[in-house]
């Protein structure tokens, strides 16, 4: 019988006082279906994607292990370890494990690089309960000596696809070779090819799996548009969007690449608008000092791309715009799932120019979707559409091409242009808010309380 309700699960009380706390009730279908057959010590193969309730269904019983065993870690090892592929990723999990433990007494702390080793040495030296680590800079501390793997009762691997489309499958091989053979082993993945498949199958012990249809899921509860547009009227259409979304909720602007993000953030900005950008090339505390304001909702807009987007979770983005779209059909649904997020509504809207058609068409496969097109709007491309609607790649797109200016493209005639949106004036009565400090309570180390054997 799948539980429906946490207290029809046994974990212990200050778990359950936590999960009270955070107002959560009803376990989400991944942790109905995962944390019995977990407290029971078994295997599990789960695919599922963030925005699921993931993080919980495996933070949840080891925090109750934890609980239950209240050993103190080996030095330099720890119980409990969580390989994820991002930064991002990482802080949000260890802030999981913080939030759903806030009532038991366990240590933790976070390895990834961008950041200096020495604190995460120190963190690491007494042993950690659990540790929550990005494969580069975790093998690192393990090359040097600093961090070893032989006290690891728990095991998880995230976002796997993610990790192996990061090229991360030889670093995590290596790190799974130092592993103890007796452990509890997690696989999370929101998809399962062939490559995942084996993988899973030389970590796991007769896993339990569980599967939710994942990209169906968030493709089904995000309301989705797309605009068919020439790449040079996007601003201003995003301006629109801008605009009308403007005390709704947060906004996240995707763009291809780091310099795009930082090209179009800038553009923002001088439009009149409050944004930041996120993306590989910024530091840590930026990065760190930017999410903390979108999250406190101080800062309204975040321009990101997708892999310093991937552990973005943050309950009140009401919408997504994909400024350009990603070559990689999967990474539209994790964009598109940052909105949305238990259960909240949320929109995501699409920019297509000619050049990245067959992108878009990759999308609609993906998710065996039709996405709705708004042509409500005084730029929208009715030739592309035409061509879309007739199932016919348009001839200005090339799966190379699609980041750059399109050669050859046709003149702008033949598209209704209302000019309706186009005297937007930037500035416009809008309060620019202050930078908050940064606050990031679950930095590269530290705050550790050894705790003694009960
Ligand atoms: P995750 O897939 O772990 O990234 O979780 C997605 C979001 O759902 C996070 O904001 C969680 O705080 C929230 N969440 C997870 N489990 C529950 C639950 N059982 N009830 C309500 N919200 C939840």
């Amino acid at each position: 019988m799948t539980p429906t309700s946490f207290e029809e699960i046994a974990l212990a009380a200050p778990i359950q006082r936590a999960l009270k706390e955070q107002d959560y009730h009803t376990p989400s279908p991944i942790q109905a279906q995962s944390i019995p057959t977990l407290l029971k010590g078994q295997d599990l193969l789960g695919i599922a994607q963030t925005g699921t309730g993931k993080t919980a269904a495996f933070s949840l019983p080891i925090l109750n292990a934890l609980y239950e065993d209240n050993y103190r870690p080996q030095r330099r090892s720890c119980r409990v370890l969580v390989l994820t592929p991002t930064r991002e990723l990482a802080t949000q999990i260890s802030a999981s494990f913080e939030t759903y433990g806030r009532h038991i007494r366990f240590s933790k702390t976070l390895i990834f690089g961008g950041v200096g080793k020495n604190p995460q040495i120190n963190a690491m030296r007494p042993g950690v309960d659990v540790l929550v680590a990005c494969p580069g800079r975790l093998l690192d501390h393990m090359d040097q000596g600093d961090v070893d793997l032989s006290g690891v009762e728990f095991f998880v691997l995230d976002e796997v696809d993610r990790m192996l489309d990061m090229g991360f499958l030889r670093d995590v091989k290596r790190i799974i070779a130092a592993l103890p053979r007796k452990r509890q082993s997690l696989f999370f993945s929101a998809t399962l090819s062939p490559a995942i498949d084996q993988l899973a199958r030389s970590i796991l012990h007769n896993p339990t799996s569980v599967s939710i249809a994942p990209e169906k899921t968030t493709a089904e509860k995000v309301a989705q548009s797309v605009c068919f547009i020439d790449r040079e009227d996007k601003r201003d259409l995003l301006a629109l969007h801008l605009e009308e979304e403007a005390n709704k909720g947060l906004t996240i602007v995707f763009s291809r690449t780091k310099h795009g993000a930082d090209k179009l953030c800038r553009w923002i900005k001088a439009s009149g608008f409050d944004a930041e950008a996120i993306h590989g090339n910024r530091s840590q505390p930026q990065r760190d000092r930017t999410l903390t304001r979108f999250k406190k909702g101080d800062l309204p807009i975040l321009v990101a791309t997708d892999v310093a987007a991937r552990g973005v979770d943050v309950k009140d983005v009401t919408l997504v715009v994909n400024f350009d779209l990603p070559n990689e059909a999967e990474s539209y649904v994790h964009r598109i799932g940052r909105t949305g997020r238990a259960g909240a509504a949320g929109h995501a809207v699409s920019y297509c120019a000619p050049e990245e058609h067959e992108f878009f068409m990759d999308v609609e496969k993906l998710i065996q979707q039709k996405v709705p097109v708004d042509s409500n709007h005084a730029w929208h491309h009715e030739k592309l559409a035409e061509l879309h609607a007739r199932g016919i790649k348009s001839p200005e797109s090339t799966r190379d091409n699609g980041g750059k200016k399109g050669g050859g493209r046709q003149g702008r005639g033949g598209r209704g242009r209302g000019g309706q949106a186009q005297g937007r004036q930037g500035g416009g009565g809008r309060q620019p808010r202050r930078t908050e400090g940064a606050s990031n309570s679950s930095g590269g180390g530290g705050g550790n309380r050894r705790r003694r054997r009960r």
